[in-house]
């Protein structure tokens, strides 16, 4: 290559293995193209209707969905917006840097913020949680935050263990549960966990594009919108009530339900919602395995230390002492074309994250797993070879 001459452009598909954005199914995509239609004309509210009820089956309620042109940040503020006034407090259960950002959307909306700290490779005590809940006798507390799946740090918080916190203390706060990257790809259950807000987005395991979001809402939920105080006015859910779609005070995004119609199709239809679990469950598996193979010899290891815990949509790779992954992962995109997810907050730099969550399957896991052994030895990151094997045998077993 001659000095003039920048660096060829890679062939084939990038390698998308960042936990969100995901990839989205041509079938997904085709659908998404749809020509513009009337938000208003009897054939699209048909197409809408049946899309809000899949969304409930997914989120498995009978509740109350609101929806938002936005990214999940949006769905965020809507849950705290349209459920808390000013000086009202809300626990914060420590998970890593999105827990974190919620937390700090709250403070920003004039919302007081008490945390359940933890520690991030091992999430949030119970009993701590618990024993905040116990010691809040003023009940100053009304809602308490949790994200199921902590993308950050590839961490699962079990959501049951929060609804029993809140019951064994009589506690009456609102539960709100992040379900951004765990909705579609791990099992969720609004309404028999207790759950009084779900916040969910476009573009993870529902394999659409960015740009809408949602919110489960509980009977009770409704019910404490109402003494709401905190501004607010596209995210109003009164507003939305008044709409004749009860969502949406704009401008219906229609493409994004033609896509959500196809992969509503795709879940519930052609793979089952439980066998779409199952799939991210068999492919994580193998991811892990691969990791925990390649953490001999000093190599990376999993970030999370709680095999209970373990996130079934997304891994963290912890990098060995004293390497960036932010480096490895330059690697892994400029030389091979696979995008890997990065640390976030105070873990940038020093883990990788490797997202298997949505239109994912096994040729696809070996294919990123196989690039990320290529890119460790290309930087010269110390690691036991022989990932792939580990992860295939995990495969073959499954
Ligand atoms: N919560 C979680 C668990 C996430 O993973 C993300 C994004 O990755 C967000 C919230 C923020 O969502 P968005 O980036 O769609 O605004």
């Amino acid at each position: 290559m001659s000095a003039t001459q920048t660096a060829p452009k890679p062939r084939g598909r990038q390698f998308f293995a960042n936990p969100g954005p995901t990839n989205i199914p041509d079938s997904v995509l085709l659908a998404c193209a749809h020509q513009t239609v009337d938000f208003n004309d009897s054939n699209f509210i048909e197409v809408y209707d049946a899309c809000v009820a899949g969304l409930k089956r997914v989120l498995k309620t009978e509740q109350t969905v609101f929806l938002y042109t936005g990214s999940g940040h949006a769905a965020w503020e809507a849950s705290l917006v349209n459920l808390l006034s000013t000086g009202d407090t809300v626990l914060i259960l420590e998970s890593g840097h999105f827990s974190i950002s919620w937390g700090k959307m709250a403070q920003d909306l004039g919302i007081e913020v008490q945390s359940v700290a933890a520690d991030w490779r091992r999430g949030v005590d119970m009993a701590a949680v618990r024993a905040a809940l116990a010691a809040d006798a003023a009940r100053t507390i009304k809602a308490v935050c949790v994200v199921h799946n902590e993308t950050a740090t590839g961490m699962m918080i079990p959501v049951p263990e929060v609804r029993a916190a809140l019951d064994a203390t009589g506690h009456p706060a609102l539960l709100l549960a992040d379900t951004i990257s765990s909705l579609g790809s791990l099992d969720f259950r609004m309404d028999e966990w207790g759950v009084d807000a779900a916040v969910g987005g476009s573009q993870k395991g529902l394999m659409l594009p960015t740009g809408m979001s949602f919110t489960g809402v509980s009977a009770k939920a409704l019910e404490a919108h109402k003494s709401s105080k905190l501004p607010k006015h596209y995210f109003h859910w009164t507003n939305m009530l008044q709409r004749p779609l009860k969502s949406f005070l704009g401008t219906v995004p229609v493409s994004f339900f033609y896509g959500l119609q196809e992969s509503l199709r795709l879940i519930e239809q052609e793979e089952g919602l439980e066998n779409v679990f199952a799939r991210h469950s068999r492919l994580a598996r193998a991811v892990r395995a691969a990791v925990q193979h390649w953490s001999g010899n000093n190599g990376p290891q999993l970030f999370c230390l709680n095999p209970g815990r373990y996130s079934d949509s997304v891994t963290a790779v912890l990098m060995p002492e004293g390497l960036n992954a932010d480096a490895l992962r330059q690697v892994a995109l400029k030389r091979f074309n696979l995008s890997l997810g990065g640390g976030l907050g105070p873990l940038g730099g020093k883990v990788f994250r490797i997202g298997h969550l949505g239109d994912l399957n096994e040729p696809m896991i070996l294919g990123t797993l196989a690039t990320v052994e290529l890119a460790m030895q290309v930087a010269g990151v110390p690691h036991t070879p022989g990932g792939i094997a580990a992860a295939i045998a995990s495969l073959a077993a499954a």
